[in-house]
């Protein structure tokens, strides 16, 4: 085992980095002709960014034709939700394809991990990245990871070959000298949020285990990832690889760098969106020009809704109603565009359910990888609707607020057993007996309950409720256990 990690780490560096391959990457590469090489694997995760925020998702002001044209190119899904609402769970359940509940990575008392957190992702949850290594991929991760930043939970200890980002959200830490003018209370209206300067928050990029550079630079993380991408992409083209790539923008602090700051008409938010845009744009040109589209499945999406709490710093859920931190739509549904010229039929559409924990059992199916044994699988394989040949085979999807089931979409309605709001003042939770019940198909922003009206639909909603609650698990809390500060 130790000797296997230390020739993982020897190479890790050379992967990102675009410096020569090793051994392994070269034997794999001297098969590269083989007609059943399973695909590359690119999962683009932003940070906050709304269900409104793309052109090709209604919005006109902020411009995105990169990512319009690989919906235009591509497939896009208007009924695709994280599977949680804020950041670590959401990620957890991304690269696990589980409920974040049964690892333990959502909490009742926390949100996400902390930068002093003890806990991160059980070694006995497998992630992507592990099963696809076991299928012979080369795997980078590259932009925030959120999964624990304790050594053992660091990305390279989880699957991946190499890593280059920050282990934890851009916010996560305040620097030393700023910690007088940060406070926890009411931190939405600190006005160093909205003049941000990148020495005010504590945040390490790593490369692998290793930091490079604390604080960060944060206007040009968008950029550095982007060549980081190119990189590994222009590397690996002869080997099966799967790049996890999860820019921390447009997370506050927004950060764009000179190219694209001031340029937009929403302001920096939009100037971060457009840099994600062109990032996007550039990766896929690099895939066309390589010879590699034909044989890339790329997924676009977010990590959970917008932060409406910080305004105009925050983005847009359009039409759906409210944001991150809630089991409102908003809260939930994000953006999802899948591209993978020659397999996906350009232009095409789903209304179907789809979650973000469906991308682990799909991409398994397609790398001719089994599904990991002995443990409960939460995502469903959306082959069918991916390449024309049927509907998602999804018809509900959990709204989960920590450990518990705030509500319940199944088929074209929503109940809501409880609600509370996402962040500020008030953050009293309202139970819902019998479940406030919406129309998302007439009614998307959940505006009129029709509970009454739909006995029938309810009494169905608590028992499905009452169902689902029994198949959980619950793991170990990880957010809870801090480290001693420093
Ligand atoms: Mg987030």
């Amino acid at each position: 085992m130790r000797f296997q990690r230390a020739k993982a780490l020897a190479f890790s560096a050379a992967c990102l980095l675009g410096g020569m391959p090793g051994p392994a990457v070269r034997a794999e590469a001297d098969r590269g002709g083989e007609q059943d090489t399973p695909p590359n694997v690119i999962l683009i995760f932003a940070d906050d960014l709304g269900y409104g925020d793309l052109g090709c998702y209604g919005n006109t002001s902020i411009r995105t034709p990169q990512l319009d044209r690989m919906a235009a190119e591509g497939q896009k899904w208007t009924s695709f939700y994280a599977a949680a609402n804020v950041c670590t769970p959401s990620r957890a359940a991304l690269l696990t394809g589980r409920w974040p509940v049964r690892s333990g990575m959502t909490s009742d008392r926390r949100l996400v991990l902390t930068a002093r957190a003890a806990g991160g992702l059980p070694d006995d949850e497998i992630t992507l990245a592990q099963l696809l290594r076991s299928r012979g991929y080369v795997t980078g991760a590259i932009g925030k990871w959120h999964l624990g930043q304790q050594p053992q939970f660091l990305p390279t200890s989880r699957g991946f070959d190499g890593f280059f980002g920050t282990p934890y959200s851009n916010d996560e830490a305040v620097s030393p000298a700023w910690r007088k003018d940060f406070t926890r209370r009411d931190y939405w209206n600190n006005p160093l949020f909205y003049t941000p300067r990148s020495e005010y928050w504590d945040i390490p990029l790593m490369r692998d285990e290793a930091e490079l550079e604390r604080p960060v630079e944060q206007s040009t993380l968008t950029q550095r990832y982007t060549e980081a991408a190119v990189r590994f992409i222009e590397t690996h083209a002869r080997r099966p690889f799967f790049l996890y790539l999860a820019p921390n923008m447009p997370h506050v602090p927004l950060f764009a760098s000179d190219r694209f700051l001031g340029r937009s008409p929403r302001g920096i938010y939009g100037d971060t969106v457009e840099e994600l845009d062109a990032m996007v744009g550039r990766l896929l040109e690099v895939l066309r020009r390589k010879g590699l589209a034909q044989n890339t499945l790329v997924f676009f999406s977010s990590d959970n809704g917008p932060w409406l709490i910080f305004g105009e710093h925050g983005g847009s859920a359009g039409i759906l109603r409210d944001g991150k931190g809630t089991t409102w739509e908003g809260g939930h549904r994000v953006p999802a565009i899948f591209w993978w010229p020659g397999r996906i039929e350009g232009g095409s559409s789903v209304d179907g359910v789809g979650s973000t924990l469906d991308v682990f059992t799909t991409v398994a199916k397609l790398a001719g990888a089994a599904l990991p044994a002995e443990r409960v699988m939460d995502g469903l394989d959306l082959s069918a609707p991916l390449f024309g040949q049927g509907a998602s085979p999804r018809q509900s999807m959990l709204y989960f607020r920590g450990t518990r089931i705030y509500a319940i979409r199944q088929g074209q309605y929503k109940a809501h057993f409880s609600t509370k709001p996402g962040f500020g003042p008030g953050l009293v939770e309202t139970a819902h007996a019998p479940p406030l019940l919406f129309d998302l198909e007439r009614d998307p922003g959940e505006q009129v309950d029709i509970a009454a009206s739909h006995p029938e639909v309810v009494a169905g909603m608590v028992r499905l409720l009452a169902e689902r609650q029994a198949g959980l698990s619950f793991g170990t809390d990880q957010l809870v256990e801090q480290l001693p500060a420093d």
